[in-house]
């Protein structure tokens, strides 16, 4: 199956522990109001790429620890993240997970491809957007998120999720927003101000 993304940055310090490559995928159905990321709502547009693809362009790259999934909504292409974490945790990467869907609703929906994400993820940050409820956490946007655990792998390690924002000069000089703003200011869950040049190719 054929993932379509919507922005990838090789290394990020503002998207969990340590240094991490950032996939956000195109497509996401929850619309909540404020949301930073508006341009990755829309399902069509974004970037097709095979799991394997994917996986070998953030396996090749130096000094990050694992990858980050956000979006869009990562659960909605389930079944090709949980392939390329697969070939990345392999090669000793750790995996967080951000989606608009509760740890609950992914626990009772019992589908087979969100738990095969959920397998294959160490941290998730669960939970729909919602302005009203402003958060200063290093990686919740909103209070009513929750952060599980899935493995121990990363348990005690949020706060080396040190920087709020992060400015990413690309190839062609393009400018790569990534993070958690201040509130009041910005919103949402990490993401970019421009998609960045370097998605993907064969
Ligand atoms: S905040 Fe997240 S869950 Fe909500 S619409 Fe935006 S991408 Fe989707």
């Amino acid at each position: 199956m054929e993932l379509n993304i919507a922005a990838f940055v090789s290394s990020s310090a503002s998207n969990g522990p340590g240094k991490r490559a950032v996939v956000w995928v195109q497509g996401c159905p929850f619309r909540c109001p404020g949301c930073f990321n508006p341009d990755f709502q829309p399902f069509d547009g974004g970037s097709p790429v095979s799991p394997g693809v994917l996986a070998d362009r953030i396996s090749v790259v130096d000094g990050i620890e694992g990858v980050t999934f956000s979006g869009g909504e990562p659960f909605c292409q389930a079944e090709g993240l949980a392939e390329a974490a697969r070939r990345l945790k392999k090669q000793g990467l750790n995996v967080v997970t951000f989606t608009g869907l509760t740890y609950r609703e992914i626990r009772e929906k019992r589908r087979s491809s969100w738990n095969s994400l959920i397998r294959e993820t160490d941290l998730l940050i669960a939970g729909r957007y919602d302005r009203l409820l402003p958060a200063r956490h290093p990686l919740l946007s909103s209070s009513n998120q929750e952060l599980v655990h899935i493995s121990p792998h990363m348990e005690g390690r949020i706060q080396e999720t040190g920087i709020e924002v992060e400015y990413i000069i690309g190839c062609s000089g393009e400018i790569t927003v990534s993070g958690f703003p201040v509130q009041g200011r910005f919103h949402g869950r990490g993401g970019t101000g421009k998609k960045p040049c370097h998605i993907f190719h064969g």
